[in-house]
Order: structure tokens, then C-alpha cells, then sequence
């Protein structure tokens, strides 16, 4: 079972905060998402004192419920954001539009537009980009502080799909064309280049890639620096992984930190610049402290042992889109060993949807209750109503108590921008 302490036994039941799991279903049904606030703030906090002088920007994308957002704006983050819905959630939780960084591989007119009404910082990803929201800054009358997102051509051990500082990856300005890039910004009216910006992967666990970053970055910050541009900021974006098996070993923001601050220190001082160092931690910060509960609605013996549950991908893609593993257990019988081997499958139309495969259970029967642990980056913010499923419900445990922070959807909420045309209704 997972090695934080805000996941514990009682009574035979999983708890959480405190608080018995196999209620929460009972009370509230499933599936049932469950976070616990104690364990955001904790997160943050030991994240935030491994990098004391940084500025922390939570990686919105991750989970973007506004309670989380309001925990983390109050322990004083800000955000990184991938589009105007993030932005909109950022702001509305009270994170400080100078707190916010806007990212996006291929930003819209009207989100650049939205940035710039806004007075959020913007992480420009190429050269058309750079020049849209150039004449839209003068068309306002203002101007915007920019970082290019830069992509260090470094490759970290992860999955293919969340590796994003790849040469051939979709993202940023290759490293080597990005000096010409701020030599143009710096002439261009309604932008001002203050700060570089990368973000390598996700779900990293070896923090040299990071080592190798930095000093691409530290190299830019040099060349730039020599075109007679302040640089306010270097951002290293997020991507330090989580032990989701439970015997993993994963490195610590305190390991990050030993690789990244010696070289961001001494780089700045031989080049004679003091900018901030940002970082944008998602996964870490929320990843464990959910839990996904889901209710066992059939056992079926055949070539392997299924176990039905009433959540899928819809709600938890992780398994289905990166071959994730989450551990997974009985929350109505958490303390009995293990028998039988199961495969913990949705109800979703695909044969992909596979929450777990060959998990060793105690013997499972409808009515159980699964749960599905570290689901709280990319869960419920990657969910979908495919299959025509509404989304569950979303609750917040608070050293003991208990609030709804997401109701159920509903029918209606499936159906309620779509229209038919008049003339098939008569
Ligand atoms: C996704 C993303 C992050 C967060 O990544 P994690 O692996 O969740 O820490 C940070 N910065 C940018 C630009 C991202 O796209």
C-alpha cells in the first residue's frame, strides 16, 4: 500500500484523512473521487522547502478542481496554465494574475487575447505565436512580459507520451534556434523578453535530465543575456515522478533540488544575473492524494479472473493511454491477504479499458469496494463522459471532514449544449 501516511487501516477498512472509505461509498455512492487536503498542503510545503527561493507554479493540467486550486493559492502558488479554461480556473481561485505563466503549443487569438486582458506572463512557443501576440499587445495598448518555451533537446526515462523535451517533440523552440528568436522579441513592440522557460517530461525518476537542462538553459541565459536582455526568470517547468508501485524508489524535490541549484547558482553568478528560478510541479504536488472508489459490479471467471467496476477510462485513462500502473485494493477488506488474482476492469466499450492487470486481492465479490490509488494528477482532469457516462462525484477530506467539491453530472449535463435541428422534430 502507498507509503503516505494519510492512507491508513481501520476497522478492515481503507481510510483517508481519517476517514473511512468504504462509508464514503456507502454515503456518497460510487464512483466516487476522494482527495485530502492535508496532503496537498503537505506536498507543497515539502516541495517549497527543498526550493525555498523558487516560485512554484502548480502545473493546473493536473488538477484543476478550483478547492485545489484555492489550498494551493493559499499556501502561496501560482500557476502554470495550457489554455484559457486553465487561466479562467487559475484566476477565479485567486492565484495572482503575476503569478501565472500561460503555456500551449498552439495558442488561439483569443486565448493570446485573454492573457494580455489579463496581465498574465506568456510562455511564447514560436515565431508566429510571438508575432500574433505582438500586434494583438499593440492593438490593446500594452505589453507583455514573454519566456520563449525552449525545447532543451534533452531525453529523460519515461513514457514516449510525456516525454516533451525531445528534438522531435511538438513542443518549444529548438534550443539552438532560440537565440535568433530573442533577438527578434527584443525589437518587436508589445512583448518583452524576461524569461526562458522549458519542461522536459513527465513521471521522471532519474533527476540528471534535469542536470542537463538546466546547464542548456544556464547556456541560454548566457547568449541572451550578452543581447542586453534582462532575464527576470528561468522556469525548469515540472516533471519529477512518483513512486505509483509501492517498493518504487523515486527521487525527492530535495534530489531535484541538489541537481538543479548548485549549476542554476553558480551559472548566474559567473554570468553575473540574478533571475528567479521557477518551477512547475503538477504530479508531485497532487498525485497521491486521491484515492478513485469503485464499485465491484460482477466477478467473471473466464480466461482470466475480471473484476467489473463502475469506473474506466472515463474517469481514470492513466492505465488505457500510458500503460500506467496505479496499486489498487479492496477498501471493505484492506487488511485481508492476498488470494486470487485479478484483472480490475470498466464498464467502458473498449477492450483497453484495464484499470490493473494480475493484482493479487483478497477474494473479490460484487459489492466490494475498489480503490485505485494516486489518481490525483491527470484523474479526474483527463476524464471524459464517453460512453455516454456522466462524471462521479468529487469529495475533499479535511482532517476528518468531509465537503462535496464536485457534484455527480447528470443526464442533462450530457445532453446540455446539444441541439436539434428544427426539422428533426416534427
Ligand atoms: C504538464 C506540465 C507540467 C507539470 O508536469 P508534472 O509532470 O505533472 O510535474 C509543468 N509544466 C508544463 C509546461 C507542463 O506542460
Amino acid at each position: 500500500m502507498s507509503k503516505a501516511n494519510h492512507i491508513g487501516i481501520q476497522n478492515h477498512h481503507l481510510t483517508i484523512g481519517g476517514v473511512d472509505t468504504v462509508s464514503l461509498a456507502h454515503e456518497y455512492g460510487t464512483p466516487l473521487y476522494v482527495i485530502d487536503e492535508k496532503r496537498i498542503r503537505e506536498n507543497f510545503r515539502t516541495f517549497k522547502s527543498a526550493f525555498p527561493d523558487a516560485d512554484i507554479y502548480f502545473a493546473a493540467k493536473a488538477n484543476w478542481n478550483l478547492s485545489v486550486l484555492r489550498i494551493l493559492a493559499s499556501e502561496g502558488a501560482g500557476a502554470d496554465v495550457f489554455s484559457d479554461g486553465e487561466l479562467y480556473a487559475a484566476l477565479l481561485a485567486g492565484i495572482q494574475h503575476d503569478r501565472i505563466l500561460f503555456n500551449g503549443n498552439s495558442k488561439t487569438a483569443y486565448e493570446l487575447q485573454m492573457a494580455i486582458d489579463s496581465g498574465v506572463r506568456v510562455s511564447v512557443d514560436s515565431m508566429d505565436e510571438l508575432h500574433t501576440l505582438s500586434d494583438l499587445a499593440i492593438k490593446s495598448g500594452k505589453a507583455v512580459d514573454i519566456a520563449f518555451r525552449v525545447n532543451p533537446d534533452v531525453s529523460p526515462e519515461t513514457h514516449p507520451k510525456i516525454a516533451t523535451g525531445l528534438a522531435s517533440s511538438k513542443f518549444g523552440i529548438g534550443y539552438k534556434n532560440v537565440l535568433k528568436a530573442y533577438e527578434e522579441a527584443k525589437e518587436l513592440p508589445g512583448v518583452n523578453p524576461v524569461g526562458i522557460h522549458c519542461h522536459i517530461g513527465s513521471q521522471i525518476t532519474d533527476v540528471s535530465p534535469f542536470g542537463e537542462a538546466v546547464e542548456r538553459m544556464m547556456d541560454i541565459a548566457e547568449q541572451i543575456t550578452r543581447l542586453g536582455i534582462t532575464l527576470e526568470f528561468v522556469d525548469m517547468g515540472g516533471g519529477l515522478g512518483i513512486p505509483y508501485q509501492k517498493d518504487m524508489a523515486t527521487p525527492t524535490p530535495h534530489d531535484l533540488a541538489d541537481t538543479i541549484l548548485p549549476i542554476f547558482r553558480c551559472r548566474s553568478e559567473a554570468i553575473g544575473i540574478s533571475p528567479r528560478l521557477v518551477l512547475e510541479p503538477g504530479r508531485y504536488i497532487v498525485g497521491d492524494t486521491s484515492l478513485l472508489l469503485a464499485g465491484v459490479t460482477t466477478v467473471k471467471r473466464s480466461a482470466r479472473n475480471f473484476v467489473g467496476v463502475d469506473a474506466g477510462l472515463n474517469l481514470m485513462i492513466r492505465p488505457a493511454m500510458y500503460d500506467a500502473y496505479h496499486e489498487v485494493a479492496v477498501a471493505n477488506k484492506a487488511d485481508l491477504a492476498g488470494e486470487e488474482t485479478y484483472d480490475i476492469v470498466g464498464p467502458i466499450c473498449e477492450s483497453g479499458d484495464i484499470i490493473a492487470r494480475d493484482r493479487k486481492l483478497p477474494l473479490i465479490e460484487p459489492g466490494d469496494v475498489i480503490a485505485v490509488f494516486d489518481v490525483g494528477a491527470y484523474g479526474f482532469s483527463m476524464s471524459s463522459q464517453y460512453n455516454g457516462r456522466c462524471r462521479c462525484t468529487e469529495i475533499m477530506v479535511s482532517d476528518g471532514s468531509v465537503d462535496v467539491i464536485r457534484e455527480q453530472e447528470h443526464y442533462g449535463d450530457l445532453i446540455a449544449k446539444q441541439k436539434i435541428p428544427a426539422r428533426l422534430l416534427v
